[in-house]
């Protein structure tokens, strides 16, 4: 199972995940919507990865989780900091009691997280959202616990099914966030938010390994 060692270590691999995308995710952002996508995330993940170095030798996985989702919520800003500081503090809450986390634990945990994105935001799959990755992860991931996958397993599965998920935006027009605002103009494009969800997941899964 794993332990809030392994949650530590998410946050390090997203943060440098985050930043070495940075351009990217401001290019995306720049195409159909404002260009801050990157900035924002890699400041807040920078913050992030202080704030839980800061924590005590004894942090559940649920305080890690916690930490994350108030740094995220007080330096991201735009829209995706609510939505994925809502989604780091349901995940935090899902896992409360948990000292490990099993492949269960795991597949409620990121369940909790897209489930807190959609009660945010309100966007369901095919709106050209960071949702058009999460929503595939969590099935994937459900249907790799229901194999009795290993917690690497179910991470892996994620993983692979939000970077599909996030290329599968590129034909949509949005109908949510500020490229809703384009029209048929967002065709053609990636959803910044979608490709920093597939990072984040695709961190989840390598340090798991
Ligand atoms: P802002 O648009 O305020 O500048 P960001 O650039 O940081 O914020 O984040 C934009 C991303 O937020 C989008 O690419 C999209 O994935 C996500 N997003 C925006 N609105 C929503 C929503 N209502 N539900 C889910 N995700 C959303
Ligand atoms: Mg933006
Ligand atoms: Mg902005």
């Amino acid at each position: 199972a794993l332990s809030s060692q392994w949650v530590r270590d998410w946050v390090a691999r997203s943060a440098q995940h985050i930043s070495d995308n940075r351009t990217e995710l401001i290019r995306l952002d720049r195409e159909i919507g404002d260009g801050d996508h990157g900035e924002n995330m890699d400041r807040g993940f920078k913050a992030v990865s202080a704030k839980v170095g800061e924590l005590p030798a004894d942090a559940s996985p649920s305080d890690v989780l916690k930490t994350v989702a108030t740094t995220l919520i007080s330096t991201v800003g735009g829209a995706s900091g609510p939505l994925y500081g809502t989604a780091f503090l349901k995940a935090s809450q899902a896992v409360k009691d948990h000292a490990e986390l099993d492949s269960a634990a795991v597949v409620d945990m990121l369940r909790a997280a897209r489930d807190g994105i959609v009660s945010r935001g309100k966007a369901e799959v095919g709106d050209k959202t960071m949702v058009d990755a999460w929503s595939p992860a969590v099935q994937a991931a459900e249907d790799a616990l229901a194999q009795e996958a290993t917690e690497q397993q179910v991470l892996a599965a994620a993983a692979d099914a939000a970077k599909a998920g996030s290329e599968k935006t590129d034909p949509l027009i949005a109908r949510k966030g500020r490229a809703s605002y384009l029209g048929e103009r967002a065709i053609g494009h990636r959803d910044p938010g979608s490709v920093s969800s597939a990072l984040l997941l695709m961190a989840a899964a390598e340090v798991s390994a």
